[in-house]
């Protein structure tokens, strides 16, 4: 096809060929004449809406009668007209005043009749001219015109002006779809610039006015520069065009295949009978979240969330993500809540049912029973911090409390938390994300007023990932935890009716923030009477009914009772009692089970039988009294224990070594004692240059645990004593407290688990600080009578009650054998004796 062809393209064949035929004949035309003057004069054919160009051929469509008349009119003389476009295209009768002064003389072909009746003209442009005057304007215009010659000469910018225009011409082929690639073909083989121009213009066909404008621009390169212009915004036009359509269409591609897919997907479903279901898994979530109750807020977020998965398709991964915070949110108790039974003498009796002992303990939660019943709305939680050792019944007691109250009980261990995510959850944005501890495990509640413990808040961690126990603070801040923030669930939560406890082995690692809000109560561990009473009433018929053993069938003697204690068991609550316990009558059952005879008697020498050796040695079966050796009661986060402090001499320089994990105020502590020791020399008849050619070796020994704190003082300087004195140290004395440089004693903490500690391994004599006398009313009588407590306030009598008296003097004999040597230092020890 030639750009010809193209440009007078019509979709009717007959025509389009007529219209071929045509442009032939136009080409033949010849010029018309020129006057004298240079002027030609012509009919004028008046143009609404197009400018025709020079040297271009288009079709024109001549409607009016004045029109028709004037083509007539021209094809009976030498066809030529004057083309001249309308300022207002809507003017039917045009006056002489009406037309642009630039316009086209034309060759142009004969009428001819379209099929609708209209009638239209095939004209062919030949150059520019300038409108002088109308010679005629009944019954149509004439004109007299001056024609314009344009020059073809090509300088440097000319050249360089074409090829701009023909460089972004070609951009506008490429992305302008009704641009033939012909169009550009024809402009490149184009060598005037005028023509170039024209051509080009008609080809893209800009506003009329524009085109007027141009056809107004008779220098050629003017006219290229323009036109130039025009081309650059024409290109940037259709460059964002089609990116638009090309970004459209992708859409309009991936929104049909989407459709598409459904489509497909819904005739599989219900040729498989699931499309019901998931309007029926809708519907039910519906029908689930208008069946429960839940706080307004809630309850508008729940179906804001089901109406986003209606619109999903079933198999969207967000599905089970969205489908699984919707079941959070109705798993979760938002008004369940348990009726409080706040009677005192209900909750007194099921207390005491559960528990043996621990009176004070008790007596509080009667306290916050009793004041909760007489002031039910205004009453404060108290957050209760049960410490003690592992066994000592605080979980168990926090059971027997939710049991009286007739709350639900749901325990948390904090134990080993480091992450601030594991309270508060992580954002839903998180792959796999679930609500925090404090969520999940109020959900097991299924109620909203719980009582809750939070187990070992003593071993709560903190690293990078944010504070657990800030989180932890918010849960327990009567100020904040009525709208508790968890970061999955994304909306508040009322934690203010749950009952909080926490429990801990020890205070000293609570981060001090929380333990401020908290009232300690301390579970100070049994003594042995304690852990029989227990055993007897609570661990026996509890472990015998674990095990399908009648009350009556069998009897364990207390014989028996203490020997497990003693031998089996080395701590200050009773969880190992009841796992030993549970051993006999595990071994009871098997027998039982297999129809062998089993004794109905359980006594102290069949212990044996069941548990095989003893664990433990009491104290007294261990050995006679030493040199060098002293027993320090300490505490622990598993309550009360022994401590024995050896103290080697060996010849040195006056070095000071203390080994066994001892912190930094166990060691001060050391230093003190030694110190103190110096001073006392001459009543103590050592020779104080002695001090210089010994080194010390003071040794703690229990493994690896680290100790610290300054309670082992008075026992480090005993030992001391005993080692540079040579007077040998009773073996069941035990000693607590703190010594200053002047030997005077100070007081110090856990005196219960201590003394406890003390019993339970059978000491027979303790010595404690005065000050700490009023701890003493703790005790139970009857390990207050089996035991000789001396209150101390200097080490003087310490001395005078731990170590033996002196023997009498002896030649000196500088190199005996002390017989702490026995468990430390390889080079032989010294016994500088008297
Ligand atoms: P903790 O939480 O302090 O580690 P537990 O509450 O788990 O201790 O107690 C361990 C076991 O000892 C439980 O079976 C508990 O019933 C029992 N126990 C502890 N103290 C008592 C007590 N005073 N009376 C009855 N049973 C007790």
């Amino acid at each position: 096809m030639t750009y010809e062809d193209w440009f007078l393209k019509d979709d009717e064949d007959d025509f389009g060929a007529a219209l071929h035929r045509r442009t032939e004949e136009l080409y033949s035309i010849p010029d018309a004449l020129v006057d004298d003057e240079g002027f030609i004069e012509c009919p004028v054919l008046p143009l609404r809406d197009m400018v025709v160009f020079p040297r271009m051929i288009s079709p024109v469509f001549v409607g009016r009668e004045a029109s028709i008349l004037a083509v007539e009119e021209a094809q009976m003389e030498d066809e030529t007209m004057i083309a001249l476009a309308q300022h207002d295209p809507d003017q039917d009768e045009p006056g002489p005043e009406d037309f642009y002064t630039i316009g086209v003389e034309i060759a142009v072909g004969r009428l001819l009749s379209m099929p609708d009746g209209s009638s239209s003209a095939l004209v062919q442009g030949r150059r520019r001219v300038e409108l002088v005057e109308f010679t005629q304007t009944e019954p149509f215009l004439i004109a007299r015109a001056r024609r314009i010659y344009e020059t073809q000469e090509i300088d440097r910018e000319t050249d360089a002006t074409m090829r701009t225009a023909l460089e972004l011409f070609q951009r506008c082929v490429q992305l302008d779809r009704s641009l033939p690639e012909e169009a550009y073909l024809y402009a490149l083989n184009l060598q005037e610039p005028g023509w170039l121009a024209d051509m080009i213009i008609t080809a893209i066909s800009p506003p009329l006015e524009e085109k007027q404008e141009l056809l107004g621009i008779l220098d050629p390169l003017e006219r290229l520069k323009r036109l130039v212009t025009l081309l650059a915004q024409e290109a940037d036009v259709l460059e964002l065009e089609d990116e638009i359509h090309t970004r459209a269409q992708g859409e309009v591609d991936r929104s049909q295949r989407e459709f598409y897919l459904r489509e497909q997907m819904k005739v599989i479903q219900s040729e498989l009978g699931e499309g019901d279901i998931w309007t029926r898994e809708i519907q039910e979530l519906r029908s689930r979240i208008e069946g429960v109750s839940l706080p307004e807020e809630v309850q508008l977020r729940a179906i804001k969330e089901v109406d986003r998965l209606s619109q999903m398709p079933p198999m969207s991964p967000e599905v089970g993500i969205i489908r699984t915070y919707i079941e959070w949110i109705l798993d979760l108790p938002w008004t369940e809540a348990t009726e409080d039974n706040l009677e005192v003498r209900n909750a007194s009796k099921v207390l005491e049912k559960n528990h043996y002992g621990l009176p004070r303990v008790k007596e509080r939660i009667l306290e916050y029973i009793a004041v909760r019943s007489l002031n039910p709305k205004r009453s404060r939680q108290p957050i209760l911090c049960f410490v003690g050792a592992p066994g000592t019944g605080k979980t168990s007691l926090g059971q027997s409390i939710a049991d009286a109250l007739g709350r639900k009980f749901v325990r948390l261990s904090l134990g080993g938390v480091h992450d601030e995510a594991e309270i508060r959850g992580h954002r839903r944005t998180y792959i796999g994300a679930l609500p925090g501890r404090i969520l999940q495990t109020m959900r097991r509640a299924g109620s909203i007023n719980p009582l809750f413990m939070l187990d070992e808040v003593d071993k709560l961690g903190q690293d990078f990932r944010g504070d657990p126990a800030s989180a932890l603070l918010e849960v327990l801040d009567p100020e904040q935890n009525h709208a508790f923030s968890d970061h999955y669930l994304e909306l508040p939560y009322d934690l203010s009716t749950v009952l909080f406890i926490t429990t801990a082995n020890t205070t000293g690692t609570i981060p001090p923030a929380l333990l401020d809000r908290m009232e300690v109560i301390e579970f100070p561990g049994y003594i042995e009477e304690e852990k029989l009473a227990i055993a007897r009433r609570f661990l026996i018929p509890r472990q015998l009914e674990e095990n399908g053993i009648e009350k009556d069938e069998v009897r364990i003697s207390s014989q028996a009772l203490t020997r497990i204690i003693r031998e089996y068991t080395y701590e200050a609550g009773v969880r190992n009692l009841e796992r030993e316990i549970g051993r006999v009558c595990r071994k009871l059952a098997r027998s039982k089970a297999e129809k062998k005879r089993f004794p109905s008697q359980i006594g102290s020498s069949s212990v044996e039988r069941f548990l095989g050796p003893p664990q433990f040695f009491s104290l007294e079966a261990e050995g006679q009294d030493e040199i060098g050796v002293a027993t320090a009661i300490a505490w622990t986060e598993n309550g009360g224990e022994i401590m024995p402090v050896e103290v080697l001499l060996t010849e040195g320089k006056g070095n000071l070594q203390i080994t066994g994990q001892i912190g930094n105020v166990m060691q001060e502590s050391a230093q003190a004692a030694l110190s103190y020791l110096k001073s006392r020399s001459r009543q103590l008849d050592l020779d104080p240059e002695l001090y210089d050619n010994v080194d010390i070796h003071i040794h703690i020994p229990e493994g690896a645990i680290p100790k610290d704190g300054p309670s082992a003082g008075i026992t480090i300087a005993t030992a001391l004593i005993s080692a540079f004195t040579g007077r040998e140290v009773f073996k069941d004395v035990g000693m607590t407290g703190e010594i200053t440089l002047r030997g005077r004693i100070l007081p110090v903490g856990g005196v219960r688990e201590k003394v406890l500690a003390a019993h339970r391994v059978g000491l027979k004599t303790i010595l404690l600080p005065q000050r700490n006398k009023k701890d003493l009313a703790e005790i139970s009588k009857r390990a207050r009578s089996e035991l000789r407590i001396i209150p101390v306030d200097h080490m003087d009598q310490v001395i005078e009650v731990a170590l033996k008296p002196p023997r009498p003097k002896q030649p000196r004999a500088k190199r005996t054998t002390s017989p702490s040597a026995k468990s430390t230092g390889k080079s032989p020890p010294i016994q500088p004796g008297a």
